[in-house]
Formats: C-alpha cells, sequence, structure tokens
C-alpha cells in the first residue's frame, strides 16, 4: 500500500466538491446503507464491495489499493446515488467513483463487459440494440416506435472525446 501524492492530488482536483471529500469521518452509513454490499459484503472478512474503504483509500491516496485486481473494487457500483442521499458530510461519492471507474477505463483496466457496452453504444447509439421481440412487446403494450437515434452523429462526439480509442 502506497500513497500515490499525484493520484491523491487529481481526486481532489476532480472531485466537483473538492472541499468536501476531506470531510469524510468514516461513519460507514455509506456502505452501511449500499445495496451493492449488503449482497457482496462478508463481515467477518471485510471483502466484497465498501464504497466507505473507496473514499478512505481515495482521500489517501491509495492507488494500488483502488485499482486493485479485483474489479469489484470499484466497478461493483451501480450508481444509485444511494450513498450520496445518506452521506451526513454531503459527499457525493458517485461523482468520486465516476472519476475513478474513468481512470480505470483509461489503463483498460476496465471489466470487459464495460468496453463491449461501450462498443453497442457506439455502433448503435443505443446501450442495448433494439431487438423484433422488444419491438413486438412494445407494440403489444401501445407503446410508441423508438426513434431512431443518429449514430452518425453520436459516433462523431465519441471520436472527438476519445472515446473510439479506448473501445481499440
Ligand atoms: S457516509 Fe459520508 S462521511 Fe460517512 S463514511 Fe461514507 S463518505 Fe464518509
Ligand atoms: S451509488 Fe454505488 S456506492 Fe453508492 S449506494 Fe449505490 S451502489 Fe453503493
Amino acid at each position: 500500500m502506497m500513497v500515490d501524492f499525484e493520484f491523491r492530488k487529481e481526486v481532489m482536483d476532480k472531485h466537483v466538491s473538492s472541499d468536501l471529500i476531506k470531510y469524510c469521518y468514516q461513519c460507514s452509513r455509506c456502505t452501511d446503507n449500499c445495496p451493492v454490499s449488503a449482497v457482496s459484503k462478508d463481515f467477518y472478512t471485510t471483502t466484497g464491495y465498501d464504497p466507505r474503504a473507496n473514499i478512505l483509500a481515495a482521500l489517501l491516496g491509495y492507488k494500488d489499493v483502488i485499482f486493485s485486481q479485483d474489479p469489484l473494487a470499484i466497478w461493483g457500483c451501480t450508481v444509485c446515488d444511494t450513498c450520496d442521499e445518506v452521506c451526513p458530510q454531503h459527499i457525493e461519492l458517485t461523482e468520486i467513483f465516476t472519476f475513478l471507474k474513468n481512470k480505470s477505463a483509461e489503463q483498460g483496466n476496465a471489466p470487459e463487459f464495460i468496453y463491449s457496452q461501450a462498443k453497442a453504444i457506439f455502433e448503435s447509439s443505443k446501450a442495448i440494440p433494439s431487438q423484433p421481440a422488444i419491438e413486438r412487446r412494445r407494440q403489444q403494450l401501445g407503446l410508441p416506435a423508438v426513434a431512431e437515434p443518429n449514430v452518425g452523429e453520436l459516433q462523431t462526439l465519441m471520436k472527438n472525446i476519445g472515446a473510439e480509442k479506448k473501445l481499440k
């Protein structure tokens, strides 16, 4: 476990309300209310997804802990926002986790499903490409047909922000 001061500074600088992360007093309310922790955390061995521990590691600059081999260490978060709502210090944990996930993807360390889903979005502009079964179901439910997205426009956007290169 090594302190990476550059990484620590990046976390502090990127966080939208950068003053707030340092006020985390490790009360664990985020972890206690996190649905992912509830199903993955082993209370006795402290393994599993733990937002409180991620915040502490980010705050201390423990880059190696954050980007460990276990993808659940940061990618387990489903961005349900519960932790943001319950944190007594009003820390926007999900903003910090988004930054950490982006760093992980930049390094090519994101789980495979992230790249395959991003690729599907690049190719079809949809996270879940349309299928005849989905369209039939919509018709049965009286829902309007899904408008066709402008794939070229989204691809241009993704190229301009460098996302296309990361997919390779
Ligand atoms: S709820 Fe907020 S203050 Fe408490 S441990 Fe989580 S981030 Fe820190
Ligand atoms: S946003 Fe992520 S870390 Fe926060 S409670 Fe939901 S799953 Fe857990």
